[in-house]
């Protein structure tokens, strides 16, 4: 059942405490056994969502949101399983253990293991290229640029030579198929039937590594005027640039207290050689919400420093929205006379470039400024366009942060800060503008259930609590072949014999750990049931006759219309007559 090893995930829960993780989201305060708060998956003003340390699971009792910490993380950061495994493992610094029972997991992952082991060998060789003879053009052009032999090897760079199969035949002969080195994105399929050719030719080559420190991918950069001047790595079943940044590898294990976020890797790596080593950069998209979650894996504030041109594009200005959204606090780093990161660090050095950092700017200064681009000022029509846009983005935020740029837009402007407050109430939020900052409006989507049946999860609650109940309800179950009506139930219910029947006391959070969501729900609907069980035998025998009543009447009722239709199969009739007179002897 479980697709992890239970030692590794005993140690994994061990580390993610709910109470920690869910005080994230939402104020807890301790009553009673329980920590009590409002619940982050429906709107509420009175707090209904417990946590229990104890069993390391939380439970709403207004939408019925329930489980341990893996189905937490699953529903607020809306993973997969395998996910949200690996986003826990991240937060506490565990690797993920390398044997994996599910068999298409264990083949995909066979798959992608080669890609890595491609990406590896093909950075090996660039890098290689680069320190010979023949990689002379591309040392003198990283030289030009301040980086030497040791810069280029802390960042793994190299060189992809000139010619169309230089990588292709060293590949081979390490082992690769043409089918991977394709499929890896390190060559390209040529026009004729079954030709392909290296990727990068004639370029320096900057390997993007994730925090695990495996290469994914490639960009590479021309040396000359060739276009595009980057290419990059596209999709491959190994790298996805939306969900990467570049450097992020040598965050890992640093603490530091923010990141800096720069548009290139050049950018990256002057900085880096100016004694800033807290660079990454964004690879060429704008930046995505799973880019933010990374930055937030390492640090709680991030700092922007695109290209003086580019910073105040309304795409950029959109992806650092998604940076806020995410939680993280976002400054922007203005440099003097439009110049990029990499230009400014060369010129002035580190500790000058750092001192920026001091007069950093929040995101909505920055996008206020913004704003007046292309507007000219001095006259009355550019003062009221500029009122009209700043008004517009002031409305999205928040009463106390409004009060603070007031009066920035009427000095600019020229009109009173009666005038602009006014103007921030009457001006529509405009969609797909650059505006929007819905950081304290989290979505709450979870819609009310009716919340799991109750006769399931008493039985539930006794079977958990009473190993004779347990062994009445499995046997009766069985009997009656009825089953629980949530999917994972029915195997929690024969793990818990197992571990009964060794003596043993189960692992309840590591058996919930992965259970679909609406097992979990039960289960910690189960265990959060107050009620104190004075006789869990009579009780699961109760709860067994009411499922059963349900189950052979809806049962009952299907094959009656089966037999109408057809009255010849003797079988359904059989079990047509067994059912109803089970059903005839439950009151
Ligand atoms: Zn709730």
């Amino acid at each position: 059942m479980a697709r992890f090893p239970d030692h590794w995930m005993s140690e994994l829960l061990s580390k993610s405490d709910i109470a920690s993780i869910a005080s994230e989201y939402t104020l807890l305060k301790p009553k009673g056994k329980r920590l009590w708060g409002c619940c982050p998956f429906h709107s509420e003003k009175t707090p209904s969502f417990s946590v229990t340390p104890d069993s390391q699971m939380y439970y709403c009792f207004g939408c019925h949101a329930g489980g341990g910490v893996v189905q937490f993380v699953m529903e607020m950061e809306k993973l997969g399983y395998i996910d949200a495994i690996k986003y826990l493992a991240q937060r506490v610094g565990m690797e993920l253990p390398e044997e994996v029972d599910d068999d298409k997991l264990r083949k995909e992952r066979a798959v992608k293991e080669r890609l890595y082991a491609a990406c590896k060998a093909a950075a090996m060789f660039y890098h290689e290229k680069l320190m010979s003879p023949e990689g002379k053009t591309a040392q003198q052009y990283l030289a030009k640029r301040g980086i030497d032999g040791a810069i280029a090897t802390k960042f793994g760079l190299g060189y992809a030579p000139p010619g169309w199969d230089n990588l292709l035949k060293h590949m081979k002969t390490k082992g690769f198929t043409e089918k991977e080195l394709i499929s890896a994105g390190l060559a390209v399929k040529g026009q004729k039937e079954g030709s392909c050719y290296d990727a990068y030719r004639d370029r320096v080559i900057f390997p993007i590594i994730n925090t695990y420190k495996r290469v994914l991918g490639f960009g590479a950069r021309t040396m000359g005027d060739d276009t595009p001047k980057y290419l990059n790595t596209g999709d491959t079943p190994i790298f996805n640039k939306r969900n990467n940044l570049y450097a992020i590898n040598l965050q890992k294990g640093e603490h530091n207290a923010d990141l800096i976020m720069v548009e290139g890797y050049m950018d990256v790596i002057s900085l880096y050689k100016a004694g800033v080593k807290n660079a990454v950069a964004s690879l060429g998209t704008a930046l995505t919400q799973q880019q933010a979650r990374l930055i937030k894996r390492f640090v709680p504030r991030v700092y922007i420093s695109y290209d003086g041109d580019s910073a105040g594009q309304n795409a950029t200005l959109r992806g650092l929205d998604i940076l806020s959204k995410e939680g993280l606090e976002v400054r922007v780093i203005v440099i003097p006379n439009g110049m990029d990161p990499d230009d400014y660090a060369r010129k002035y050095g580190g500790e000058e470039y750092l001192s920026l950092k001091d007069k950093a700017i929040t995101l909505n200064a920055f996008k206020l400024d913004s704003l007046m681009n292309g507007l000219d000022l001095n006259t009355a029509d550019g003062r009221e366009e500029y009122a009209k846009k700043a008004c517009a983005l002031l409305s999205e935020l928040q009463p106390v942060e409004q009060e603070r740029y007031i009066s920035t837009v009427s000095r600019r402007t020229g009109l009173s800060a009666d005038t602009i407050q006014r103007q921030c109430g009457v001006t529509p939020r405009v969609e797909g503008n650059i505006i929007g900052n819905n950081r304290n409006t989290k979505q709450k989507s979870r819609e009310i259930s009716q919340g799991p049946n109750k006769a399931e999860i008493s039985l539930l609650s006794c079977m958990i609590h009473s190993p004779e109940a347990l062994l009445y309800a499995m046997d009766k179950m069985a009997e009656y072949g009825i089953e629980f009506s949530a999917d994972g139930l029915d195997e929690f219910a024969t793990e818990l014999l197992a571990y009964s029947a060794a003596g043993e006391k189960p692992n309840i959070p590591v058996m919930l750990s992965d259970l679909p969501g609406e097992a979990a729900e039960a289960i910690c609907a189960a265990m959060s049931g107050d009620e104190q069980l004075v006789d869990p035998r009579a009780t699961a025998e109760d709860c067994i006759n009411a499922m059963a009543r349900a189950q052979l009447d809806q049962r009952i009722i299907e094959l009656a219309a089966q037999m109408e239709r057809d009255n010849s199969d003797e079988q359904i009739k059989n079990e047509y007559m067994r059912l109803v007179k089970a059903r005839a002897s439950l009151k």
